[in-house]
């Protein structure tokens, strides 16, 4: 090639590329607009629409939501304040400030409790492991560095952290209600011990620890208990640390909110809707249960090192555990209150809470009453209220209304169809790590076994590579818990497993998907307050690796990564055909709809073996149809399929081998017409349906 010809190559290049661009803004622009003739993508879309799907959004676009400006007005109006009230009143900003630091509580309590669905009422213990942090280290180290505040501001994050790791190793074992109990067990345990006479000389005892550093300016103290601004030597002023606060509170918000809408937020999202989906779709529950402890923790200890710093300039344990365990309660109120598990909830709720303990003692005094003393009597009846009224908080229920309008005005004006991703992005792909060998899945001889009852009794089959495989039975002949074996949600008794020629029974089932094995369970296993989306992101999660602090800060890695999955989640929706409700809410959807859903987020693995447990339940006819269809089209991208179904034109219309169970034995195994003419299948069907 000459130069001249390799000038032109590369001109040609570039006007493509830039007649390429020109097209999909002017199609971006004419949609944005609404007109009908933009609805249809322009020709030379496809390889431009997938750069756009996969174009990461700006680390700062967050800001450009409506939750966003809301939030950053916000601050704003939390800078603007002390400056712009004329003879500014320093106690009703000290309750300002009071608020903020339970707002942060309750952020981190939202984060572990809401959006992980694991409830700890033992929060109060972290915001005092954070003060009692702050006190040791200012009034015991004085002039070295060690007794620097800022210093021991971010002791207290990670002595916070490491404490809810400590705490939630064995916490988490347990759930739901135990957990709860667990966390509210802590409370007098921490009481005693900041409590003890033989820490006296650390913790100071009963006392406490007095005289700590702080900016309140009506306290005069010695130079050595102000708080500096760093690196300067000058003391801050009350306003300056309140502005401090401010900030800080912004940024914990701001990191809460990009875990939540993370990777790892999803998968946290997915621990509360359904843990065994979540198992099998490679999220490693325990680990993300403790992750999302130890952040709120560290938010927990945060907010006491703050708190003491800026109020009181002492800690202590206070007359009685039974207070730290009201506080604990009050912090589950607020975020019940403001709407658990939603971004905006801990902020409204602390506010509305801190409000009416304000408000309390003032109507008390206008009844002449002393209202005070049932302040918690009346925030537990409000809260009971609230659980059963209003279950989603004041914020779920702007959030439902909001959904539902949106929902009402798509559905009156459709918007135009998204521009049709690449085949690459669309196409299931099975994994090549795992594509060694003829046949994918082995079981030799296993049984499973059920307190006497052989559910799986000397089970062998054999899953040959690119094949569908069906397992057939009567209900109760134990196809459920061959999956269930063969994915890891039990081990064997006996026998054992093999995967790409690998044994592999006894591995927890994150390790069997890490593999490539996707299943869909009979009983739908959607996490049905997700989107349909966020869905078949979740089913992506082993694929991709960026880690909880990469998502906390919206690192590019993180962000590029995040464009790959949603527009490969996109791809995967529009070959099952679920696109136009990508952004509904998966439990709204209808039955059938959820059972492709189940099946897209099992592809998005990347799956060598598909697991399929009774897809066409509750569907009807032309569905089953689609569903054949949709099965023939995911063994033509070479992926196993493993079908368990009772329709029996499916069955016969789909399979290439099929294995019969019957009281947990197999009893034949071959092509469909063998098995149509095989006796034994006959009599153990009419057997099972004279028993129906
Ligand atoms: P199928 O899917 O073929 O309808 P299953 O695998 O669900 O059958 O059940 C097979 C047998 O094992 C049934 O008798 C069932 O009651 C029993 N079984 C299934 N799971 C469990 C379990 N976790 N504990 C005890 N028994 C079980
Ligand atoms: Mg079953």
């Amino acid at each position: 090639m000459t130069m001249l010809d390799r000038l032109k190559e590369a001109n040609r290049t570039a006007v493509a590329e830039r007649d390429r661009r020109r097209a999909l803004k002017a199609w971006t622009r004419a949609r944005a607009a609404g007109a009908p003739a933009a609805a249809r993508p322009p020709s030379v879309l496809p390889e431009a629409a997938a750069e756009m799907a996969l174009r990461p959004e700006p680390r700062l676009s967050v800001f450009a939501t409506p939750g966003g400006i809301a939030f950053t007005l916000l601050l704003i109006a939390l800078l603007a304040w002390p400056f712009a009230l004329p003879g500014f009143d320093p106690s009703t900003f000290l309750e300002v400030q009071k608020i903020l630091a339970a707002t942060i509580v309750v952020i981190g309590l939202n984060l572990i409790a809401g959006f992980t669905g694991q409830l700890s009422l033992g929060q109060k213990i972290f915001v005092l492991i954070g003060g009692y942090t702050v006190g040791v280290m200012t009034t015991r180290f004085d002039s070295s560095l060690l007794g620097n505040h800022w210093i021991s501001l971010v002791v207290a994050i990670a002595l916070g952290a490491a404490a809810g790791a400590m705490l939630g190793l064995p916490a988490l074992r347990v759930k739901g209600a135990y957990l709860s109990i667990v966390t509210l067990a802590f409370v007098p345990i921490f009481y005693t011990l900041f409590n003890s006479e033989l820490l006296k000389p650390v913790f100071g005892g009963a006392q406490g620890i007095g005289d700590i550093a702080t900016p309140i300016g009506n306290i005069a103290r010695p130079p050595n208990r102000t708080i500096n601004i760093p690196f300067t030597g000058t003391a801050m002023t009350d306003v300056d640390y309140y502005l401090v606060l401010v900030l800080i509170f912004g940024l914990l918000f701001f990191l809460a909110r990009n875990i939540v809408k993370s990777r790892w937020g999803r998968a946290m999202t997915a621990v509360r809707e359904s843990e065994i989906a979540a198992k099998s779709s490679g999220v490693r529950v325990y680990k993300v249960k403790v992750a999302a402890f130890m952040v709120s923790a560290a938010y927990a200890s945060l907010a006491g090192a703050l708190l003491t710093s800026f109020s009181t300039a002492q800690i202590s344990p206070e007359s009685a555990a039974a207070v730290h365990i009201r506080d604990s309660f009050v912090y589950v109120v607020m975020m019940i209150i403001g709407g658990t598990g939603t971004l905006a909830g801990p902020l409204v709720g602390a506010a509305l809470v801190s409000l009416i303990r304000l408000l309390i003692p003032k109507v008390g005094e206008i009844l002449d009453f002393d209202l005070k003393r049932w302040t918690t009597t009346l925030l537990a009846i409000l809260a009971l209220v609230s659980v059963v009224a209003a279950p989603g908080g004041t914020v779920g229920i702007i959030n439902d209304r909001i959904h539902r309008r949106r929902t009402r005005h798509r559905y009156r004006n459709p918007p135009p169809r998204p521009p049709a991703l690449p085949a690459s992005l669309v196409r299931p792909t099975p994994r090549e790590d795992a594509a060694t060998g003829d046949v994918v899945l082995e079981t030799r001889e296993m049984s499973k076994i059920f307190g006497g009852l052989r559910a799986n009794d000397s089970v062998s089959i054999r899953v040959e590579r690119g094949t569908v495989h069906s397992l057939i039975g009567p209900n109760g002949s134990g196809k459920t818990t061959f999956i269930n074996v063969v994915t890891g949600v039990y081990a064997p008794e006996e026998g054992s497993v093999y995967f790409a020629g690998e044994r592999i029974d006894g591995q927890p089932a994150f390790i069997t998907v890490e593999r490539g094995m996707g299943r869909t369970f009979q009983n739908l296993q959607l996490w049905r307050r997700m989107t349909v989306l966020e869905n078949v992101m979740v089913g992506m999660h082993v694929r991709v690796g960026s880690g909880f602090i990469g998502n906390m800060v919206r690192t590019g890695r993180s962000r590029r990564e995040e464009a790959r999955i949603k527009a490969r989640a996109m791809g995967l929706l529009q070959f099952v055909g679920l696109e136009d409700v990508a952004d509904q809410l998966a439990g709204t959807l209808p039955y059938g709809k959820q059972r492709y859903l189940e099946i897209a987020r099992a592809l998005a693995l990347d799956p060598v073996l598909l697991i399929l447990d009774e897809p066409a339940a509750g569907l009807n006819p032309a569905e089953v149809h689609d569903l054949m269809d949709l099965i023939r089209r995911i063994q033509r991208t070479g992926i196993t399929v493993f079908l368990i179904e009772h329709h029996m034109d499916l069955v016969m219309g789909v399979s290439d081998r099929i294995s019969v169970l019957d009281y947990g034995s197999k009893i034949a195994d071959g092509t469909p017409a063998e098995i149509q003419a095989d006796q034994r299948v006959v009599e153990a069907y009419l057997g099972a349906e004279a028993h129906v």
